[in-house]
């Protein structure tokens, strides 16, 4: 803005002069949409030097609270130093300054203290205004005492209805992990709009609730005179990717496409989100539907996809869609990028391109390496029996390594018996030190450790080990979508209405597996126990009971989608391929780390994985 500097009044002012003055101070900063602190500090200093009637001249009250509202946004520090110097603040400076800790970079601890100076003061009372800072600040701050103590001075006080001071209660409680609490808050509420509508939505997809945040959504849709807007929809997508739920993000996309008109950036956005839905929910060919139809696309659209092929192996095509945004698009690669391309080529083991895109990555584009990058790296050199080799690149990183690193290389080590028994110990010591020791997956891959080295004793110990420290391991889940409805099944689960048929359908596939020869591998499940114990705890992995489930509920032609929480072990592998050939079904399986497409006996992971 123009510079404009106000002369200080003589010392011995009159009060009409005084008041001229003080709204020709308050005329620059209505006036403006900026002024810098100096500036500020400037024009406070004048203020003070003329005196301060602040009491009985509501024009000086009104500069007062200009200057406190222009400084809480540079630098809030002053502006309370302003507002210490009144003697009787309002409700409205008091927000403006709660405002500003809650929107500064390193000071929202502040919001709650002075809010509590706001209700211990006589004549004034918080306003609905007050919430959603003082909660915005809790929410950033996990403080989930003092912002239960906001909640109840809002009800308290009778702001019980108020919309938006309920969606930052939403968004606080969900925040601090508090789904149930949120839910509360938006069942009590009278009046919903679509803002609202999209909150709760939103708070159950941050919290990973995808199945509620669906629930909510259809819930939406049947009770209310709204129509979804983008922000809804981005939200339905993200839901639909979280749980996998293919048909509900198609649905969403056909929505946009016909009744929803998004404005162009908006369109990219929502575009990037549907590629990471295709994607994830198998869907690999719809993806790139969406990708290559595109107008314009940024980074995020090429990462989306690049990361996308990566989780399918798809090694070829992400090294062409690399060069395309490149030389093509002239788009700059990020970290993201490369963390696509790298796992790519470590799903594949294409241990030389993988050490190429490295260099390129840290020579040609200066990119620093992060922890995700050396993983990608390091699990594609052990996982291609170089275990050395990975091992001399955790000690040349410049930052500690992960136990996720740890369990890669302890992993490998395990599938590829190379790694001696010493060393396989060592590693599991470093990991319970990084992780605790209350981490299952540790000791299951101890566990294997022992049984590829037949040593049945240890085995057992740590199994008992477990069971002494009430480590459980993670149950397996796989879940499979019917006609829109997603089926949960956990390993041996008994829960489904159609257990007794999912069962004796599973005894019908093993018959006609054995017929092909199939064979259970029991090298994945190395508690000790009779064989056919064992055979019977494979045949009981979620993964089966949902493709069995999938299989009965399924037309020839269609392709069974199955989403499981941990990796797939051998003998399951082994089974979706012969499942596959024998009853002529495609079969997509998203496992904690990749894709595997089970088409005519064989995967399109070559068995690499
Ligand atoms: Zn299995
Ligand atoms: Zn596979």
């Amino acid at each position: 803005m123009a510079a404009v500097l106000v002369t200080a009044p003589a010392a011995d002012v009159s009060a009409v002069q005084l008041r001229d003055s003080h709204r020709r101070l308050l005329h620059v900063l209505t006036q403006s949409r900026g002024v810098s602190m100096p500036h500020l500090k400037q024009i406070h200093g004048q203020i003070l030097r003329t005196g301060s009637a602040i009491e009985d001249c509501t024009d000086t009250f009104y500069l007062y609270s200009r200057l406190i509202h222009f400084s809480s946004l540079q630098d809030v520090r002053y502006a309370e130093k302003i507002f210490s110097q009144i003697a009787n603040p309002n409700t409205f400076m008091y927000n403006i300054l709660i405002r500003g800790y809650a929107h500064s970079k390193d000071l929202k601890s502040r919001a709650f203290p002075l809010f509590r100076n706001l209700l211990e003061e006589e004549n004034l009372l918080p306003d609905k205004h007050t919430f959603p800072f003082v909660l915005k600040a809790c929410a950033y701050l996990f403080s989930l005492i003092e912002g239960k103590q906001a909640h109840a001075q809002f009800l308290k006080r009778g702001f019980g209805p108020d919309v938006y001071v309920n969606n930052s209660l939403i968004h606080f409680y969900a925040s601090c992990g508090c789904s149930e609490s949120a839910r509360k808050v938006f069942d009590k509420m009278p009046d919903r709009s679509l803002v609202s509508w999209n909150a709760i939505i939103d708070a159950l997809v941050q919290l990973g609730e995808f199945d509620e945040a669906l629930k909510r959504f259809v819930e939406l849709m049947e009770s209310s005179s709204f129509h979804p807007d983008g922000y809804t929809l981005q939200s339905v997508i993200d839901a639909s990717t979280g749980i996998g739920a293919l048909s509900m993000g198609i649905w969403a996309h056909a929505f946009i496409l016909k009744r929803c008109i998004i404005d162009t950036n908006f369109d990219v956005l929502v575009s990037n989100s549907l590629i990471e839905m295709y994607c994830k929910c198998g869907a690999l060919r719809m993806a790139a539907q969406v990708f290559e139809g595109m107008s314009r696309r940024d980074v995020n659209s090429w990462n989306a996809m690049i990361l996308g092929l990566a989780g399918y192996g798809e090694a070829e095509r992400v090294f062409e869609h690399f060069n395309r945004m490149i030389d093509v698009e002239k788009l700059l690669p990020n970290s993201v990028t490369f963390v696509g391309v790298l796992s790519a080529c470590s799903h594949r083991g294409l241990v030389n391109d993988g050490r190429q895109y490295f260099n390129l990555m840290v020579t040609e584009y200066n990119i620093e390496p992060v922890l995700q990058h050396y993983g990608c790296l390091i699990d594609l050199l052990a996982r291609n029996g170089r275990i050395d080799e990975a091992l001399d690149v955790v000690s040349g990183m410049p930052m500690k390594p992960d136990a996720v690193i740890w369990r890669c290389i302890l992993d490998a080590s395990c599938r590829n018996s190379v790694g001696t028994l010493d060393s396989s110990e060592e590693i599991a010591r470093k990991i319970i030190s990084e992780e605790g020791a209350n981490n299952s997956g540790v000791y299951v891959l101890l566990s294997r450790v022992y049984a590829s080295a037949d040593k049945w004793d240890d085995v057992g110990l740590v199994r008992r080990l477990m069971t002494e420290k009430g480590v459980a391991k993670e149950p397996g889940c796989s879940s499979v979508e019917i006609n829109g409805v997603v089926h949960e099944f956990f390993a041996g689960d008994t829960t489904h209405p159609w257990t007794n048929e999912i069962y004796r359908f599973l005894d019908v596939i093993d018959e006609k597996l054995k017929v092909e020869g199939y064979a259970p591998d029991f090298s994945q499940a190395p508690f000790v126990g009779e064989a056919d114990g064992k055979a019977q705890c494979l045949r009981l992995h979620s993964e089966r009971l949902a493709i069995a489930y999938g299989l009965l509920n399924s037309k020839h032609g269609d392709t069974i989608r199955v989403f499981k929480n941990l990796r797939v072990c051998k003998d399951c592998h082994s089974f979706s391929k012969l499942v596959s050939k024998v009853f002529d079904v495609e079969i997509i399986m998203r496992d904690r780390l990749r894709f595997h497409r089970f088409k005519n006996g064989q995967c399109s992971c070559m068995d690499f994985w």
